[in-house]
């Protein structure tokens, strides 16, 4: 078989990170094995704060973003206050499923709504708390997963923390954007924030939550992870979660990553300009924009089903998807239709995400096959 080229690093990355050695105890026995591996996941937890500039004692492990977005939101089934909460239009299944879950148990819900561009402007956060003053929850996750949009993290949380009344729990999921651009935890000033591993390069299962201060958790249990995240610990994965954070925060190489993964998007970017029948989400995205993630790409091919055309290009080679891996099945696509796209572009708008390993000869690849397969299509 020819050599696979993969670009869904969005839905997972190549892994490139094994951990041997790990202890194999309890973390919570108190004999030896248990202490061995106790003391080598807050190990793994000081790398990780190390590697994210955060303190320690606010990061708690879990089994990936789908569930630390859950243990935040359900953690207000526990509060009493009706105050509506915010969440942007464009944000993941796990933030918008598990908020209409906290809505049908009669919380105050709101979507922020977004540009054409799929980005949150402060236009939209002001228009959003005037319509709920007294909203005192928000959701802004830094990059979206389908169309790369950027969020101005920096100037959105500085507008929420001058709004008036009591603070707003400003809640970011930051899954594509570990590693991938800059990011400052405390610097905006985030109440929570969640990272997945197997997006970085680390395994299946292994999470971050970032708490500013600890919050009550609906799920119970064992009390492990400071009774925020009950289930004994993994630490092998809390060990991988670590080195691919070191890996992908590391100031030496980010920059040269950055560029390199720019450089390959713009390449791809010019290219599907030159076809007639394709058209960017959204069309003025251009080569270099610093409104979006040079990881991700979305685009729509005229009259070819997006489900059409991942499926001719896995046939020469080639891994792209559709929409979000994790709402694969349905033919629903609320980031597009957040966006105003209409449901002929939803339906054929395909995703091209790409890691640090991609090539420039992959880009090329990629591009050849398309135009090969127009001549099917
Ligand atoms: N948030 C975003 C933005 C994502 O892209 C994903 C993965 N599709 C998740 C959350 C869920 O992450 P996990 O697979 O770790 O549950």
């Amino acid at each position: 078989m020819a050599k696979r080229c993969y670009f869904d690093w969005a839905a997972t990355a190549i892994p490139d990170v094994k951990v041997s050695k790990v202890p194999w105890g309890n973390p919570s026995s108190l004999y030896h094995e248990g202490r061995l591996a106790k003391n080598a996941l807050e190990h793994a937890r000081t790398r990780c704060a190390a590697a994210l500039n955060v303190s320690p004692d606010r990061l708690y492990f879990c089994a990936g973003a789908t569930e630390a977005n859950g243990i935040v939101l359900s953690s207000f089934l526990l509060r009493p206050s009706h105050a509506p909460m915010l969440y942007s239009a464009v944000e993941h299944s796990s933030i918008r499923e598990n908020g209409a879950l906290l809505a049908r148990l009669g919380k105050q819900m709101s979507p922020i709504t977004v540009g054409y561009d799929g980005r949150v402007s402060r236009a939209d956060l002001a228009h959003a708390f005037e319509k709920n003053p007294h909203a005192r929850f928000a959701a802004l996750m830094a990059v979206n997963n389908e169309v790369g949009s950027i969020m101005d993290m920096q100037d959105l949380t500085d507008y929420i923390r001058k709004e008036p009344g009591a603070p707003v729990h400003i809640h970011s999921d930051l899954v594509q954007a570990v590693g991938k651009i800059p990011l400052d935890i405390t610097g905006w000033d985030l109440d929570s924030a969640v990272i997945s591993a197997h997006k970085i390069g680390g395994p299946r299962g292994i999470g971050l939550l970032y708490l500013k201060k600890p919050l009550e958790a609906f799920l119970r249990g064992g009390g492990q992870e400071r009774g925020i995240r009950p289930g004994t610990e993994n630490t092998a994965g809390a060990l991988a979660l670590a080195e691919c954070l070191e890996r992908r925060m590391n100031p030496e190489t980010f920059h040269h990553t950055f560029e390199q993964a720019s450089e390959r998007c713009a390449r791809l970017i010019d290219f599907l300009k030159t076809l007639p029948r394709c058209r960017l989400i959204p069309e003025d995205r251009q080569p270099q924009d610093s409104r979006f993630s040079p990881y991700i790409i979305q685009a729509a091919f005229d009259d070819i089903p997006g489900e059409v055309l991942v499926r001719a290009l896995d046939d020469a080679g080639i891994a792209v998807s559709t929409g979000s891996a994790c709402s694969v099945g349905t033919q629903d696509r609320p980031v597009l239709t957040a966006m105003g796209l209409d449901t002929r572009i939803r339906l054929e708008g395909i995703r091209i995400s790409q890691g640090w390993s991609t090539t420039m000869e992959d880009i090329d690849r990629l591009c050849s096959a398309v135009v090969d397969q127009f001549q099917f299509l």
